[in-house]
């Protein structure tokens, strides 16, 4: 009954268009799904993409339509374990091009002058890391989609509402005004930091929202920004330069709300001379490419990340301060992580949308990701501050991070992601 329904409704036909555009075949795809991944951003995508030879059937649900979703003027800091996950999922050979390798980092405390630099040789990889617009990573995760013939890519649609039974989710999708049932054995939650699907089952959060806000642009220097990446604390908030493809630059500008507002509001000469001041001279003249962004700065860790039938991932489970430009990674983290853990379980036979499976990946990303929120709040508030012994106490840490090997590089493993336990899918045989 359901098939006729949806066979005959403009969502089937999207769907089979999409089906039929992307694997080149005419099937029409069926409702019962193995995985039902809400959210078709970077970390739903990553997931969907990472279980490519899972065996599971698979329904990634996103609402907007594409243009919108890759039109998002957002980039994005890529560390070296997301860059090694998308390398193990077979879709980094294709981002490569469009992505740009960090090979410095330069520390910073406002006027001190001791810069910390990470280099090369630090970590005797080639980049310390990458950096990518948001546009890049999406469209190269949805044309690697097409070779996922397990995958159903269903968009736009909206999910409106989740019904938990005992062995089943059961989703209703919508579109203008049809609506469509859909069910699965697991319903992952990839739908951002307002998680509409969190919200309905009543997951709890910790967390606040900073003082500050983010203003971000797309700047170009007039010197070639030589691949080198800037974070610099002010008492403000801190202030990143990230080197992009073309010598590009991308800002992420942490401010009070009301400076930040201000910044936004000011017109583009008045910009530009403020951002000088930031910036610097080392890279000449500065060119504004583009519109410039606010955007809210908040720490946010659901109390459970997952619950019989549903897990969450991404920032529908954690938001972090953008310091270190971590969020995103935690979430292509996630994303390995529960792909290993879904696999391992369907290999064994086990019930994937069972809790006792499901709590291995709570376990194992959780902790993990409370160390980053932590260590990205603990930077915010040890350098937006001017109390003299938290001066000092800060100096002596920059001191003994230029001058301190191994302290430099347990900050670097830090900040590239190779603290932790590394999902499968990131151990390359080559490395
Ligand atoms: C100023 C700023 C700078 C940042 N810089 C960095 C950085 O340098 N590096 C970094 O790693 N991270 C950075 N981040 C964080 C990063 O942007 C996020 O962590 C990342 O985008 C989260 O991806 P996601 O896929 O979890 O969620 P999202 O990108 O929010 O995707 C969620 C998707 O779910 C869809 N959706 C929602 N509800 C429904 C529904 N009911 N039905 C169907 N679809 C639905 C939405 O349309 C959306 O496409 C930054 C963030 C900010 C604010």
């Amino acid at each position: 009954m359901v098939q006729e329904f949806a066979a005959h409704s403009p969502i089937a036909q999207e769907f089979t268009s999409q089906s039929r555009s992307q694997r080149g075949e005419a099937a029409l795809p069926a409702l019962d799904y193995d995985l039902a991944i809400v959210g078709g951003g970077i970390v739903g995508l990553t997931l969907a993409c990472a279980l490519k030879e899972s065996g599971l059937t698979i329904a990634l649900i996103e609402a907007r339509i594409e243009s919108a979703a890759v039109s998002r003027g957002q980039a994005y800091h890529v560390n070296l374990l997301s860059s090694r996950i998308f390398e193990g999922i077979g879709v980094w050979e294709k981002m490569r091009p469009g992505v740009n390798p960090i090979e410095q980092i330069r520390l910073s405390d406002q006027n001190y002058p001791g810069v910390v630099r990470f280099g090369l040789p630090d970590l005797k990889t080639p980049a310390l890391g990458f950096v990518s617009e948001h546009r890049v990573l999406l469209d190269e995760l949805r044309a690697f989609l097409a070779q996922c013939p397990n995958v159903t890519w269903v968009c736009p649609v909206e999910v409106v509402s989740s019904e938990f039974q005992a062995d089943v989710v059961e989703l209703t999708l919508k579109q203008n005004d049809q609506s469509w049932t859909v069910r699965s054995r697991l319903l992952v939650a990839a739908d951002g930091a307002r998680s509409p699907i969190r919200q309905k089952v009543g997951i709890e959060t910790f967390g606040w929202q900073y003082w500050q806000s983010c203003v971000v642009a797309f700047i170009r220097p007039e010197k070639p920004h030589e691949n080198i990446a800037y974070e610099r604390f002010q008492q403000d908030g801190p202030f990143a330069i990230l080197p992009l493809p073309g010598n590009l630059c991308r800002i992420v500008w942490t401010a009070p709300k009301q400076e930040a507002e201000a910044v936004l509001a000011l017109n583009e000469a008045e910009f530009l001379a403020k951002l000088k001041t930031r910036y610097g001279d080392q890279m000449g003249e500065l060119e504004l490419v583009g519109d410039r962004y606010l955007f809210p700065v908040q720490l946010m860790h659901s109390q459970r990340y997952v619950q019989s039938r549903l897990a969450l991932i991404g920032d529908a489970a954690h938001c972090c301060h953008p310091v270190g430009g971590q969020g995103v990674n935690l979430g292509i983290r996630d994303a390995a992580a529960l792909a290993e853990v879904l696999k391992t379980a369907h290999q064994q036979g086990k019930d994937i949308g069972a809790l006792r499976t499901l709590r291995h990946y709570e376990r194992w990303r959780k902790l993990e990701n409370w160390k980053i929120l932590a260590f990205t709040d603990f930077l915010d508030r040890l350098f937006s501050n001017s109390i003299l012994p938290i001066v000092i106490l800060r100096r002596c840490g920059l001191w003994m991070l230029q001058h301190l090997y191994p302290v430099k590089q347990i900050a670097l493993r830090l900040m590239v992601g190779l603290s932790d336990r590394t999902p499968k899918l990131a151990k390359i045989e080559t490395r």
